[in-house]
């Protein structure tokens, strides 16, 4: 029997650490099982937690709930992704320090303290909402363990020849001071200035406009292209333009890179504007000029620009073309301009050595197995093979940053060969001494360590190799690898999901999990991205503690279908917190009578069972999808309308025993409570808190958490009655209302010949009296 009038969700805490002290969810595995793993993406610690990512979580953890359910030894990774860049800068703005102006070591120490303080703060969150997963076994991307696996993947494939160091124009960030992959650049549209600039053909001495939005870059200039269809400028094919200002000469091609649409069709050709200007250089084979530095700053070919940072630059150049006649005009136009993914710089395309990992020659087998691997939802598929598809260049793996893991190679102080030592330990060659050994080409001892550090994606791209425990222990691998599914947001599919495939293909020869299941985005209330700069951030913390982790992981559940963006408001998770008391107030109404194994139905029990069959049915086919908008939005419509307002509105009064026998009595008891323990069963994964509470307080002292779930084992014959019955109730009521009757005043009304077998509870239900004509 609930005595409590409320649910107060400040019990959850309390139900949680029983839970952990049930240890309820660790994993046993019985001889032979494969274990159900999930690749759980491990969360980075670089400020407060999104409530996107919050909710993201919660519907991971209704993964785990649901392999459970089906009867799977489950294994729910908790892992905390702690390298790289969110993290140093996160530090680099707590400490006010810059990374590169104190000691390594001392930054590193500074990250280390910076992420274990935001680490704490996740996992208190994870708690909050409940998140069913293995904190025991805890793991965190910069444990050494987790290094020595990145390190150790990195020297097998190094031997395998699938790594090159190479000099090629790449994507760097100034900001973040390295070179990042295509993956990591995204477009933004900026407000930038189309500055349409003098060039002088040579041969003629007539003026050409150029426009472009990078006039800084006329010095790395070294051809002007225009289409071989525009017929403004077929006559300056194969003559000369004057650059202004340095007066150097470059000549005039046909090219059908250049849009006769764009500024006035002719446009300038240096190293480098954009992708187009890299792909030129390659094809036409120009000598590059270079124009800015690593620190996003002008270089000598710049001459009295040298040393101003790009913008400055920028301003300068622009005055100094109008200053001497050279500009022809300015427009302030929108331009899609690729900015780094981290910290939104604009990136400079600039040639860097770097290594590389082979990808090219993947692509197709990549794409194979993207078609045959499970996504969830099956649409999402596509922005992957999208993906797959766009990939032009190997990815450059090596990044010039402090707190990653470092790149296992060190160089022959007399030839410059790299030395690459054994797999195993972890090393760290900006600080460790050299491993002993011999360089193979001249045989010197002295060696010098490489200072860089991998992609942070080297390392959680080789996420389900870490939790199926490859190299670490065989026979777990063995059975248990691939892994059962990839949950992740679509945001990364390009990166975490892409490299993901490749590296662990490269690895094993096969695809690291059988199935992807890719979340939509958390929006704000209209449905835009949310960004600190617009204010329109949502703070999970005090939304949870305000109506606690169920009534949030219902709402999240129930706001979209699975895959779709979903927007977060606080008044439609207040909503859902009414769902809460309406459960809670059921459960006590049933509390009050006794439970009996078996009773002869009546035909209202029938078919409130049938109704259920067919819940159970639906709901299980949404959760063999992993898609919880199913079984969320049937449970509640089920609870609310068929349950609440019709059948317990039906049986009151003979759960109560007025006016009916003592079986019938029984026959409503039996039935209320098989519809409530089945309606537990199927909320378990999604409002794992209070189900529990009700369950244990009503049908068992084991938690309801170790159930499986319920089968749709009645018949569903009497399903064809729903349709009249409900309409009957609703024509009931309508009369009442007109009439300004309550709903327990007698109405005279015959229960339709349809539904004759429902006659004694429908009478009773509306106080029907027969008509006296
Ligand atoms: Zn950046
Ligand atoms: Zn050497």
């Amino acid at each position: 029997m609930i005595t409590d009038k409320r649910w107060d969700h400040r019990n959850e805490r309390r139900i949680f650490d029983r839970w952990q002290s049930e240890e309820l969810y660790r994993l046993r595995l019985g001889r032979g099982k494969k274990a159900f793993i999930i690749d759980t993406p491990p969360p980075y610690p670089s400020g407060a937690w999104h409530i996107g990512a919050v909710a993201h979580y919660s519907q991971i953890d209704m993964i785990a709930r649901t392999g459970r359910m089906l009867g799977n030894p489950v294994l729910f990774p908790i892992g905390i992704d702690r390298n790289g860049l969110p993290v140093e800068l996160f530090t680099e703005n707590k400490y006010k320090v810059k990374m590169r102006e104190i000691p390594r070591e001392k930054f590193i120490e500074l990250c280390r303290t910076a992420l274990d303080g935001l680490e704490s703060e996740m996992i208190e969150t994870m708690k909050n909402i409940g998140l069913s997963g293995d904190y025991a076994g805890k793991y965190r991307t910069d444990q050494e363990e987790y290094r020595r696996l990145t390190q150790s993947t990195f020297i097998e494939l190094w031997k395998r020849g699938l790594i090159y160091e190479t000099t090629r124009p790449n994507n760097y960030c100034p900001d973040c001071g390295t070179t990042i992959a295509d993956a990591e650049v995204v477009y933004e549209e900026l407000p930038t200035r189309l500055v349409h600039v003098k060039f002088t053909v040579r041969e003629t001495g007539e003026p050409l406009i150029i426009a472009t939005t990078r006039p800084e870059l006329i010095c790395a200039c070294q051809l002007v292209i225009v289409n071989p269809t525009d017929e403004r400028y077929l006559a300056l094919h194969g003559k000369h333009a004057i650059l202004p200002l340095y007066k150097r000469e470059v000549e005039i091609k046909p090219h059908p890179s250049a849009r006769p649409e764009f500024g006035t069709g002719a446009v300038m050709i240096c190293s480098y504007g954009d992708y187009t200007d890299v792909l030129l250089f390659r094809e036409l084979g120009l000598a590059e000029i270079l124009a800015t530095d690593q620190d996003g700053r002008l270089t000598r070919a710049a001459g009295p620009y040298q040393g101003l940072s790009v913008p400055e630059a920028r301003a300068k150049i622009v005055q100094d073309l109008e200053s001497t006649g050279l500009l022809a005009k300015t427009e302030s136009i929108s331009h899609r301009t690729p900015v780094c993914s981290r910290s939104k710089t604009p990136i400079e395309i600039i040639p860097m050595r770097e290594y590389y990992l082979k990808q090219l020659d993947y692509l197709p087998k990549l794409k194979q197995l993207a078609k045959k691997m499970t996504f969830h939802p099956d649409a999402n598929r596509q922005i992957l093979i999208d993906w797959i598809n766009s990939v032009t260049l190997d990815w450059p793996i090596s990044r010039r940053r402090f707190y990653a893991t470092e790149i296992p190679v060190w160089y022959c102080k007399s030839c410059g060969t790299p030395f690459v030592p054994p797999p195993g330990p972890y090393y760290r060659p900006w600080r460790d001494p050299p491993p002993s050994g011999r360089c193979s080409k001249c045989g010197s001892t002295e060696f010098e360590g490489d200072t860089r550090t991998f992609d942070t994606w080297m390392d959680s791209s080789i996420s389900a190799l870490f939790v199926s425990k490859y190299g670490r222990d065989s026979k777990f691998f063995k059975r248990n690898y691939p892994v059962t599914i990839r949950p992740q947001g679509k945001d990364i599919v390009r990166t975490w999901l892409h490299y993901s495939i490749l590296r662990c293909y490269q690895l094993t020869e096969r695809a690291p999990f059988a199935r992807a299941w890719i979340s939509g985005l958390g929006m704000d209330e209209r449905g835009e991205a949310m960004h600190k700069s617009k204010g329109n951030v949502v703070d999970p913390i005090p939304i949870l503690e305000k109506y606690g982790a169920d009534a949030f992981r219902f709402w999240n559940a129930s706001e979209a279908a699975h895959g779709s963006d979903f927007r977060c408001s606080e008044s439609r998770i207040a909503g859902a917190h009414k769902f809460l008391t309406k459960l809670w107030n059921i459960s006590r109404f049933i509390s009050s009578f006794p439970q009996v194994r078996e009773a002869r139905l009546m035909a209202s029990d029938k078919w409130i069972l049938s109704e259920l069959a067919i819940l159970v049915e639906k709901s299980l086919a949404g959760y063999r999808q992993f898609d919880f908008f199913i079984p969320t939005s049937e449970v509640r419509d089920f609870v609310w309308e068929t349950f609440a307002s019709h059948y317990l509105e039906m049986v009151k009064a003979r759960a109560y025993g007025q006016g009916f026998s003592k079986d019938q009595q029984r026959a409503a008891w039996h039935t209320l409570h098989t519809v409530l323990k089945t309606v537990l069963l199927l909320l378990a994964p999604i409002m794992p808190f209070i189900v529990d509470e009700i369950w244990r307080q009503l049908y068992s002292k084991t938690s309801i958490h170790v159930q499986r779930f319920p089968k749709p084992g009645w018949p569903k014959t009497y399903k064809r009655y729903t349709e009249p019955m409900l309409a009957f109730n609703r024509e009931v009521w309508k009369v009442k209302e007109e009439r300004n009757l309550t709903l327990r005043d007698p109405l005279e009304m015959q229960v339709p010949k349809s539904l004759a077998v429902f006659r004694d509870d429908l009478t009773k239900m509306h106080s029907l009296i027969a008509s006296s004509s």
